[in-house]
């Protein structure tokens, strides 16, 4: 059965206002106030945009949720993770205070912000999805315990993905640490010599106990390595290096997977926001000002992940006659994501477009 996408408008060079106005128009066409009910800890996920980043979404089109939210009796609050590059993202401190620094606090949003994965990332569930790839997935622990959510995503493209919108912000964006890395790597990870201290954290929790001390550094038993991530995830010195160099449709399919962890037995509580706004060639996590690189298109809502991205994808290519994806990177092709998603149950490519 098809999926509907809700479809507003923007001109070119729109003002955060009225960005903010047909969010709220957008919220209240598509009725998605049914996926809250009086006391739900409403999740909203955002990206609030790297270090000199200047097209992320702005803070309010975030107040414009809250306010729904709350008009609608639930508790929202605004969540992100932890990345695994280093930058003003890395950790919940200084995530929280860049996010303040963005606009993204509590006078003016609304609401507070709460890391979904701890202080460091690795506050983590693991979720079981059996899909293709993964019998389970990790994700961050404190989305899982939210009632509600409402994503609300920035379509770019992306180095890795072609696309970086709605799966990708589930995925990649609701992912613990380990999770994120099981993404991005084909993860034989590699001590560095010159910058192990030897501390032995990462042998202490290896779980495959493949770890070992040596001499000048710890080495790592590679073929026995399961890749879990731990030992990245323990190591304060960066002395673990891993290889980001999976392929695009391997990353694609993993991230695919990470998103249905994130939404699985959150049918009917889930509701999907695109941005088509500030659109750049690579995401927001990239810093440094970027130039929009196709013109406005408005904003998107619908219960469907999968059916808004491809929308997302179908209306950047009727206004420009490339897709986002293939302005950006158009030797990759961020259909497999898609594909992949529908293939393990997590929404349709088929949709009607409700212009409102
Ligand atoms: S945790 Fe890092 S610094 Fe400590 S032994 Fe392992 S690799 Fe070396
Ligand atoms: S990735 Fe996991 S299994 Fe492999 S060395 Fe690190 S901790 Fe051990």
């Amino acid at each position: 059965m098809a999926a509907e996408v809700f479809f507003a408008r923007l001109k070119d060079g729109s003002t955060p206002d009225e960005q903010a106005q047909k969010t709220k128009e957008i919220f209240d066409a598509a009725g998605a106030k049914k996926c809250i009910s009086p006391g739900d800890f409403v999740a909203i996920k955002v990206h609030v945009g790297e270090k000199n980043n200047i097209t992320h979404i702005r803070p309010e089109i975030a107040r414009a949720v809250v306010e729904k939210v709350k008009e609608n009796k639930g508790l929202p609050f605004l969540t992100e993770t932890s990345t695994l590059y280093k930058g003003e993202r890395e950790n919940a401190i200084k995530h929280i205070m860049h996010a303040h620094k963005h606009g993204f606090e509590i006078e003016q949003v609304g609401a507070p912000f709460i890391m979904a994965d701890g202080l460091t990332g690795n506050t983590e569930i693991e979720v079981e999805i059996n899909g293709e790839l993964n019998k389970t997935v990790k994700i961050a622990r404190e989305i899982r315990f939210a009632d509600a959510m409402v994503i609300i995503s920035h379509p770019t493209g992306h180095m890795l993905t072609a696309l970086g919108a709605c799966i990708k912000n589930l995925g990649m964006g609701l992912a613990s640490r380990m999770g994120k890395m099981r993404q991005h790597s084909s993860m034989k990870p590699a001590i560095k010599e010159n910058k192990c201290r030897l501390c032995g954290k990462c042998i202490e929790w290896c779980p495959e106990n493949i770890i070992e001390k040596r001499e000048k550094a710890a080495f790592i038993n590679s073929e026995k390595c399961i890749g879990c991530g731990e030992c990245l995830a323990v190591c304060r010195f960066g002395a673990v290096k891993y290889d980001f160099g999976r392929d695009s449709v391997i990353v694609q399919k993993e991230m695919a997977e990470h998103a249905y962890g994130v939404i699985i037995g959150k049918e009917g509580k889930c509701f999907f926001i695109n941005v088509l706004v500030n659109m750049t060639k690579d995401c927001d996590c990239i810093d440094k000002s970027q130039k929009k690189i196709i013109p406005d298109v408005g904003i998107l809502g619908s219960y469907d992940p999968v059916a808004i991205d491809k929308a997302t994808l179908d209306l950047t290519k009727e206004a420009n006659q490339r897709s986002l994806a293939e302005v950006s990177y158009g030797k990759l092709d961020a259909m497999h994501q898609l594909e992949h998603a529908v293939r393990i149950g997590m929404g349709t490519l088929e949709y009607t477009l409700v212009e409102i």
